[in-house]
């Protein structure tokens, strides 16, 4: 996709649907992208319906995580019956629907990885198998390069600290800097970043420069 920006600045991701205004269901308006099946965590893959909006400037990517028998029935049927449904990215718009609807994909699903990751594409039609099975495999090359880079950073001086303090850091592969690590005394992980010196940790809301 020439001169498309797949990084817009103004990209809003919100794929844990943590704010009210987003979820909300999917509106009418809204076409379907694909269908797709996904895997959250070891056992268990459902069916996920993706749906595309542009609208007033904007570009939408909503998600309704449905039931197994949902595939195939009328669109009101699964999303009446979906588990949980709302609006999880959101840019301006760019080129054209398949543009934007691959755009937004792409983000949230990096977005996903480590938690829900697309396990099999069942229908599209906006972003189609071919662009689905590319986009998946990019962002997996993505990931292996930035494991790779942030390995090269193993003695980095807080790396070093964590391994000491026996937190088990590993590269996150979100970006060639992150690394996971154990939150010390807690069951999660927080985030490190190898090149600043820096950790986080989203659960307890802590942060610092060490
Ligand atoms: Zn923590």
């Amino acid at each position: 996709m020439p001169n498309l920006n797949q990084h817009p600045d103004d990209l809003r991701l919100d794929p844990w649907l943590k704010q009210p205004e987003n979820r909300v269901s999917v509106p009418d308006d809204a076409e379907l992208a694909c269908l797709q099946e996904i895997s959250l965590g070891a056992v268990d893959v459902i069916p996920e319906a993706l749906y595309f909006r542009r609208h007033d400037g904007q570009d939408e990517l909503w998600a309704a995580g449905l039931r197994h028998g949902a595939p195939g029935k009328p669109r009101e049927e699964q999303l009446a019956t979906a588990y949980q449904q709302g609006r999880v990215a959101r840019a301006g718009s760019q080129g054209t629907r398949a543009a934007g609807a691959e755009i937004l994909f792409r983000a949230l699903t990096a977005s996903r990885h480590g938690h829900v990751w697309p396990k099999g594409f069942l229908e599209g039609p906006l972003i189609t198998e071919t662009t689905h099975r590319r986009i998946l495999g990019e962002l997996e090359a993505e990931h292996d390069r930035n494991v790779q880079e942030a390995e090269a950073q193993a003695e980095a001086a807080i790396i070093i600290v964590a391994r000491r303090l026996g937190l088990r850091p590993e590269p996150a592969g979100d970006s060639p800097s992150a690394w996971y690590a154990d939150c010390p005394g807690k069951s999660h992980r927080l985030m490190i970043s190898s090149n600043s010196n820096q950790f986080g940790c989203g659960y307890c809301r802590k942060g610092r420069r060490c």
